[in-house]
């Protein structure tokens, strides 16, 4: 199975992601932990580009090289991890494509639902969580953590588009991403995520 953790920036699906990769290890299952863009040799060099502030692209770029990272760590990590019966568990997956550079940046989702279609025909993940939060408290924990990517330097309004995006997945696609929301005490948000990985796996 592929479980994918997304979220706007500060959201906490990193924190979540580790534990539930414990927990599901720890029912004797093969974890296979990976991240997006990356994951893989080309993937991570393709990731420091996107990521590297200094960095300027037009959007489409953006998506495109997003989209060949994924085409590349679904091949080379994914697809293999699933074929030998492990659980693949992803920080991020094509939901963020939607979120980012297609809310954020204004990609038109026509283009890249082709290149969905192109890069993955009918793959997609088992299982999402999305990770909700305001933008307010993303920002002050994402300040908290003092990192500055190239998404991360981007306007409120950036990511409230952002999170529309991911709100208007959800709305889509019901039955695959369940909402956590990101915004509870961290005790109350584990809860919340153990229910929903517990149900899933056992059923
Ligand atoms: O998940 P993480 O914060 O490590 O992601 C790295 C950065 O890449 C984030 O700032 C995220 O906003 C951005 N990203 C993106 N589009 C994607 C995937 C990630 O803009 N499709």
């Amino acid at each position: 199975k592929l479980i994918t953790f997304e979220g706007i920036d500060g959201a906490g699906k990193s924190t979540h992601l580790a534990w539930v990769a414990d927990f599901l290890q720890n029912q004797g299952l093969e974890v296979v932990v990976t991240r997006e863009p990356g994951g893989t040799v080309l993937g991570e060099a393709l990731r420091e580009l996107l990521l590297d502030h200094r960095q300027t692209m037009h959007a489409e770029t953006e998506a495109l090289l997003m989209f060949a990272a994924r085409r590349e760590h679904l091949d080379k990590v994914i697809l293999s991890a699933l074929q030998r019966g492990a659980w693949v568990v992803s920080d991020r997956f094509t939901d963020a494509s939607f979120a980012y550079q297609g809310g954020g940046r204004g990609v038109p989702l026509a283009k890249l639902e082709k290149l969905e279609q192109w890069c993955l025909e009918d793959f997609s993940p088992d299982l999402t969580l999305y990770f909700d939060v305001p933008v307010a408290i993303s920002r002050q924990r994402v300040q908290a953590a003092r990192t500055t990517d190239r998404f991360e330097q981007e306007s409120d309004l950036f990511f409230e588009r952002v999170r529309q995006a991911y709100l208007q997945r959800v709305a889509e696609f019901p039955d695959r991403i369940r909402v956590v929301e990101g915004s509870l005490p961290l005790a109350t948000v584990k809860t919340a995520v153990a229910a929903i990985v517990e149900n899933f796996w056992s059923a």
